[in-house]
């Protein structure tokens, strides 16, 4: 593994701005792809993405990536930085950013108007 290639590491720890290959890379990912997360031997048997998540559903449509790309640093901290505590806190800009290049990736017209 390259670390300096993760998607985890460049959504919120690599220098900014990352580097426009690998912006493309790193398609229409918000965070990191978790790939690892999923295939790791220790998570077998622990909770799976399609499963309920009761404590996600009252802040649903902020996760939206139209509303992340939006999104104003006052709801960031209050509603959505309390479930995400593990990416630093100031980085309310970076999360509009990789929101945008992710409706990029993925073709939307909101990506223009962002
Ligand atoms: S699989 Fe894991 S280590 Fe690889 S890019 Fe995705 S988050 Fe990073």
């Amino acid at each position: 593994m390259r670390m300096d290639h993760c998607i985890a590491y460049l959504t919120y720890r690599a220098e900014w701005p990352v580097r426009e290959e690998l912006q493309r890379a790193m398609g229409s990912w918000v965070y990191g792809c978790d790939v690892c997360q999923s295939v790791c031997p220790l998570n077998q048997g622990r909770w799976r993405e399609d499963e309920p998540a009761p404590w996600l559903e009252a802040v649903k449509p902020l996760l939206e990536l139209e509303a992340l790309a939006r999104m104003d640093d006052e709801t960031f901290r209050r509603r959505v930085y309390p479930l995400f505590w593990y990416i630093p806190e100031d980085n309310v800009a970076r999360w509009r950013a990789n929101a945008k290049r992710a409706l990029r990736a993925c073709g939307s017209n909101e990506s223009r108007q962002a």
